[in-house]
């Protein structure tokens, strides 16, 4: 076992560890629209419960980009939009369900009725602000980089670091190192890098790992990164802010597949005087925003306030049903009080 401080309170590990013990059938689910670390936190915890010969069953509100498809088992991944008959057997037939990733039902969209509704007992695992506390056991860490983390140090702390499978130890990695750009930022943290010391001892290869996971698009997506760049950005330097739009047309006539984005949202941070940046995107008739900033800078309250939506201090994401100009509009005149608040707090 690393020595790593004891983050989860004991008390749910015990219950936690209990709840497994006692079930057979266990269902996983996470946020829609899942990044590296929905997966990875899920298909890790997925391989160490298969290992413990629990029948597991991730379900996913839709499908999973491309480049996570290379994690081992990702392919055994339900998504509740087209298997949903599956999907829903799955979750009447169990008798523990853990919600990864999220901490509000709206998260898991047309799924949150069910897992709602669902009498059996919930595991709650997540790293994001203001948890709406609907699982029955909850291990809620926003100080910790990423979900992936967290169960890790729960599997570590239930007593099983020794029997961790190189296939859970991927995953782990995957999530740990997409949460953090790649060990860019939220890391400063000297345990991540005790974490992955011992995932690398496990045999992951990281390297290989960052290849398939960062250098692994296809030639349209890095012409509609450079289309996005030249055309698209829009830099309002009084607010040290730059806004990135991205239509359904524009999508079209780039080829656009499910994750091609990935990444736009962080591009702009990399100048110098740049610290937030806006990614609104249109998706199914919804515009689906994206916040980064650095330092201060609170985009939580901002997703929150403006559009109802959430996440982290410096990552957040939000979804509009106005129109694109409208949506822009109403981030570009909320601007000026995002500002002047992180200038004060300076
Ligand atoms: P992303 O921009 O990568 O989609 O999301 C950034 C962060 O904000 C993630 O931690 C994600 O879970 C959270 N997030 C994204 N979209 C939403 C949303 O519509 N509502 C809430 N509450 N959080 C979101
Ligand atoms: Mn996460």
């Amino acid at each position: 076992m690393p020595m790593i401080t004891k983050v989860i309170p004991e008390e749910s590990i015990v219950e936690t560890l209990n709840l497994i013990n006692k079930a057979s059938k266990i269902v996983i689910v996470a946020h829609k629209r899942p990044d590296g670390d929905a997966v990875g936190s899920s298909l890790g915890l997925y391989h160490f419960l298969y290992s413990h010969e629990k029948e597991t069953t991730i379900i996913l509100p839709d499908g999973i980009p491309d480049y996570l498809q290379c994690l081992p088992c990702a392919k055994e991944i339900l998504n509740f939009e087209t298997q949903e008959l599956d999907a829903k057997k799955a979750i009447s037939e169990c008798d523990l369900i853990f919600c990864l990733d999220f901490n509000d039902l709206s998260r898991i969209g047309a799924m949150a009725g069910i897992i709602g509704e669902s009498p059996v007992m919930k595991v709650m695992i997540d790293h994001h602000l203001h948890n709406s506390g609907f699982c029955d056991v909850t291990i809620s860490h926003p100080e910790i980089a990423s979900t992936s983390e967290l169960v890790f140090r729960l599997i570590c702390r239930m007593g099983y670091f020794t029997e961790m499978s190189l296939e859970s130890a991927e995953c782990i990695c995957a999530g740990m190192l997409t949460d953090t750009g790649g060990l860019t930022y939220n890391a400063n943290s000297p345990e991540i890098y005790s974490i992955i010391c011992e995932l690398l001892r496990k045999g992951v290869d990281k390297d290989a790992l960052t290849r398939k996971l960062f250098d692994n698009y296809s030639e349209s997506r890095m012409r509609l990164m450079g289309y996005m760049m030249y055309k698209k950005m829009q830099v309002l330097k009084e607010y040290q802010t730059a806004i990135l739009t991205l239509s359904y047309d524009e999508m079209l006539r780039f080829n656009y597949k499910p994750g091609d984005s990935e990444g736009f949202v962080n591009m702009p941070l990399t100048i110098g005087d740049v610290i937030c940046s806006i990614f609104i995107k249109e998706e199914r008739g919804v515009m689906k925003l994206s916040f980064r900033s650095q330092g201060n800078f609170n985009v939580s309250k901002m997703a929150s306030e403006l559009f109802g939506g959430g996440g982290h201090f410096n990552a957040s994401g939000a979804e509009s049903t106005l129109s694109m100009d409208e949506t822009v509009k109403i981030v570009k005149e909320a601007l000026p009080k995002y500002y002047q608040e992180y200038s004060e707090n300076l």
